[in-house]
């Protein structure tokens, strides 16, 4: 038989060296990743099987084994799944596929110190091994195939790949080579240990080999979310959010719910407490994963939640979609369109919860998620009101944020409207001429600054019977507001003739020419001698400037 001779990706090498070389003191969760993926690997498997039976027919225990062979010094990780071909173990096992871990290359600085911090925040998949491990050997069997292969590596720089008949009958076995520093590896009691911390919510058997042949069941065998509540401790609602989420942080929501009625479904959801590094992909893709009485279905299904929930992880375990289910069968699908209507009601019913009880922490999941939460004031007229009470603006009346609930209850009497300018930057907003005018007022101004302000202002007109005016366009006649310093100064003795004002006005107009519409006079000032604005009915500047950059 013969062996080639690959060599990693650069990106892989470079990442091996960080891996390899790293004094990060947790290098136990190397077996939490290749757990979570030969758990992977069966749920695949599952699935598959759905409509080709005969894939699961020879073995249909799906189970992850582990063994250790002392005076070998090696651990060993074997599953039933699914498997992977020749060119899926080179594919997956020498590039970086992963997007978690090409983001987690994106960030590495090079200063060892702070990437092996980052090990811990987004976890490195397969490639941990080689923190524990000189020499990795993967046997894998693709499920329907009939050749097998072994992938070998030391980790540096390079792997080979051999037809190998020794492989599993179906699935891959993983062979660690534990270096010097990793024999504590060796111990079953160190092992159980590990997996009782990280991987006793996953949903299939995980056993490892006594002296005497039998196998003992280290984890409950159980999906998490198919327990009652008051069995699972918050760590074990924390390490499934690791598991399904691939991110790192402490989850901040954690909602767990069973419903029964016209339809049945469990879910558990988990409202991040970091941004997902991809949280701003073009595709916006939600990251549920769908589950039929404990299948696994897919973690691509656009129909379960909103773009603008996409930060929301977790699971969602249908009773009623039929297990054969095709994932062109999931569009329009009916009972998914309830399912989706009944999450999205409950993460924006418990998300006003904290919004009321708990407001510096909604701060900071406003500072997190809000820019993403506002796509649906565009997008789910169904929710605008209640995305309108959790939406959270930066304003004139101080550094904190406010709530337009808030902002209208301390509109001073004969204010119409609430006000808004949209710009960049905070910074810059707050020093914009426009606001002079509503400052000597007492009137509070609501700084929009996210690129998606501009695009639900276009579509929303009020909040509780008060419209939004942008305070760059057209006219606005504070004159009906009581209060503010504006109404005390007399400087009405010093204003200048009518006349006067005319040959003014008629001298910019004649300088300036085509690069203005019109020159007006204006109320919104007290310090500034002139500022501009947008037309009544044109665009509002701030959006105008926006779609330019984006050449529309
Ligand atoms: P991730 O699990 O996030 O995709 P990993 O680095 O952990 O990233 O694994 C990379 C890929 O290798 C997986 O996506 C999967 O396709 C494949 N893989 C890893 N382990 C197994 C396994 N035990 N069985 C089948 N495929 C596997
Ligand atoms: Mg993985």
């Amino acid at each position: 038989m013969t062996i080639q001779t690959h060599s990693f990706q650069a990106e892989v090498s470079k990442l091996l060296k960080i891996v390899a070389n790293s004094l990060y003191s947790e290098k136990e969760v190397f077996l939490r990743e290749l757990i979570s993926n030969a758990s992977d690997a069966c749920d695949r498997l599952r699935y598959a099987a759905l409509t080709e039976p005969k894939l699961l027919a020879d073995d249909p225990e799906l189970q992850v084994r582990l063994s250790v062979d002392a005076k070998q010094k090696t651990l060993t990780i074997e599953d039933n799944g699914i498997g992977m071909s020749r060119d899926e173990l080179i594919g997956n096992l020498g590039t970086i596929a992963r997007s978690g871990t090409s983001a987690f290359m994106s960030e590495a600085s090079g200063d060892e110190k702070k990437d092996v911090n980052l090990i811990g925040q987004f976890g490195v998949g397969f490639y941990s091994a080689f923190m524990v491990a000189d020499e990795v050997t993967v046997e894998s069997r693709k499920a329907g195939e009939s050749e097998g292969w072994r992938w070998k590596s030391a980790g540096q720089g390079e792997f080979t790949i051999e037809e190998v008949d020794t492989a599993p009958a179906r699935g891959t076995r993983i062979v660690l080579h534990l270096n010097k520093d990793a024999k504590e590896f060796l111990e079953k009691p160190r092992l159980s240990g590990i997996v009782r911390t990280y991987s006793d919510h996953v949903g299939l058997p995980i056993r490892i080999a006594g002296e005497d042949g039998k196998a003992e069941t280290l984890n409950k065998a159980s999906a998490l979310w198919t327990r009652p509540k008051s069995e699972i401790t918050a760590e074990q609602y924390t390490e499934f959010y690791h598991h399904v989420s691939h991110a790192f942080d402490d989850p901040w929501l954690v909602l767990h719910n069973r419903v029964e009625g016209r339809i049945a479904y469990t879910t558990l959801l988990y409202v991040p407490s970091q941004r997902p590094f991809d949280l701003f992909n073009p595709e916006r893709k939600s990251h549920l994963k769908l589950y039929v009485n404990r299948v696994f279905i897919t973690d691509d299904c656009e129909e379960l939640l909103p773009g603008y929930l996409r930060f929301v992880r977790g699971i969602v375990d249908s009773e009623d979609l039929p297990l054969n289910v095709s994932r062109e069968m999931l569009q329009n699908n009916p009972v998914l369109v309830r399912i989706r209507q009944a999450l999205v009601k409950r993460v924006l019913g418990e998300l006003q919860k904290k919004a009321d009880k708990a407001t510096e922490e909604y701060a900071t999941f406003w500072g997190n998620f809000g820019p993403v939460l506002k796509e649906g004031l565009y997008e789910d007229a169904a929710n605008q009101d209640k995305l309108l009470e959790l939406a959270r603006f930066h304003s004139t009346a101080g550094d904190g944020l406010v709530s337009l609930k808030d902002y209208v209850a301390r509109m001073p009497e004969g204010q119409e409207a609430i006000y808004t300018i949209s710009g960049d930057s905070l910074a810059t907003l707050r020093k914009s001429p426009q606001l002079e005018g509503f400052r000597a007022k007492g009137v509070e101004v609501l700084l929009l600054h996210d690129p998606v302000d501009d695009f639900w202002m276009g579509r929303i007109s009020e909040f509780d019977s008060k419209p939004f005016r942008s305070i760059t366009r057209g006219d606005i006649d504070l004159g009906a507001v009581k209060g503010g310093d504006a109404d005390k100064s007399d400087d009405k003795a010093e204003a200048p003739a009518e006349k006067d004002i005319g040959t003014l006005i008629a001298l910019i107009k004649q300088t300036l020419g085509e690069a203005v519409k019109d020159v007006r006079v204006s109320k919104r000032l007290t310090e500034s001698p002139v500022c501009l604005v947008a037309d009544e009915h044109d665009l509002d500047m701030h959006l105008a400037r926006v779609l330019k950059a984006h050449n529309q």
